[in-house]
């Protein structure tokens, strides 16, 4: 067990950590230097003195994080070296930016995966598989359960839903999440829009940072103006779910709504009920993607972030060195000659 002596990356109570690089992947509190894989707030958080990423996420980590923040960024496949290390991105398909962590030291290879997924997004750059001999996985969607159909023209559909409720004199409300989310339906109903989808405030800035890396998007408007400015009559309202307590929402009369969620695979229920309908939509690899993503990576050894404990058994019956990523803290990295990663 010669890595856990020597692990490339470490989980520690700051986040991912390459000792060697001197750097932290998406860490939680504040540090030195942080790689980051993408600009969703479980991933980029403030206080941190340096920042690396994806060239196209500057703009939305900039948006996120305050324009004031020191950002270094490289372009997808670009090398550079940062202590003992050499670091690359390589696209992560979650959202605009979204960036996989590859770290090698001589002949050993890492990739720290972020959010992934393999569906198709005209709103970011597809999923790059990368080789690597350890993978650290995240398995937001891991167990089988979660499949679900990769086919899905989903501007398409919310189109059709739109029409059909603007037929009957209703407004189509959509939710979904302010970053990576809104952008995709937004790129996916492009070709579909008859009329700007009217967008909630927390989704115009993002929304800019994604024009402005050239995403080609429907056209939006603005929700509260467009309240202000009369009764609304047949129109798209694409909105977080937090902003359904908000004013606007008690001047919509008539309506529809649906979700956009990997979650309503499972029919939601994780967020409640009460939609009119949901679109399945994930930010992240079903149960199947994330199987393949392992095997296209070639490696041997696999961390898996999130505690559910079937991904690991899985692989483990298919002959892959697999791990929870607790054994790669300090403490589980200490008793490595202990019983638990004697299995192999
Ligand atoms: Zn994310
Ligand atoms: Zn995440």
């Amino acid at each position: 067990m010669r890595f856990l002596r020597d692990p490339l990356i470490i989980s520690t109570d700051k986040g991912l950590c390459c000792e060697a690089g001197g750097f932290y992947i998406d860490p939680h509190r504040p540090v030195e230097r942080a790689i980051v894989t993408h600009a969703h707030s479980d991933h980029a958080r403030r206080g941190s003195g340096a920042y690396l990423c994806e060239k196209s996420g500057a703009g939305l980590l900039r948006a996120r994080l305050g324009s004031k923040i020191n950002v270094q960024t490289l372009q997808y496949g670009e090398k550079i070296r940062i202590g003992e290390v050499f670091v690359s991105l390589h696209s992560a398909g979650h959202i605009l930016g979204s960036a996989q962590i590859r770290v090698q030291r001589g002949a050993d290879v890492w990739v720290a995966s972020g959010d992934y997924k393999r569906d198709f997004d005209p709103s970011c750059t597809p999923f790059e598989s990368v080789a690597c001999d350890t993978f650290i996985t995240e398995a937001t969607f891991g167990t089988p359960k979660y499949v679900w159909d990769k086919n899905l023209e989903h501007g398409r559909m919310i189109s059709e839903w739109w029409n059909k409720n603007a037929e009957t004199g209703r407004n189509s409300v959509l939710f979904g999440y302010s970053l990576g989310k809104a952008q995709r339906i937004l790129a996916e109903l492009r070709s579909y829009a008859q009329r700007p989808v009217l967008i909630h405030e927390s989704i115009s800035e993002l929304t800019e940072c994604y024009r402005r890396e050239g995403v080609a998007l429907a056209e939006t408007a603005d929700l509260k103006a467009a309240v202000a400015s009369g009764p609304l009559d047949g129109e798209l309202i694409l909105v977080p779910h937090s902003a359904l307590s908000e004013a606007w929402a008690a001047a919509l009369k008539d309506h529809e709504t649906a979700f956009a969620s990997g979650w309503m695979q499972n029919g939601g229920r994780s967020y409640g009920s009460g939609y009119d309908l949901g679109f399945v939509m994930s930010d992240h690899a079903d149960w199947h993607d994330i199987n393949r993503t392992i095997d296209e990576s070639g490696a041997s050894r696999v961390f898996v972030q999130h505690r559910n404990g079937v991904l690991v058994r899985h692989l483990r019956q298919r002959g892959i060195e697999a791990f929870p990523i607790t054994e790669l803290t300090p403490e589980a990295i200490e008793k490595a000659d202990g019983p638990n990663l004697r299995l192999f």
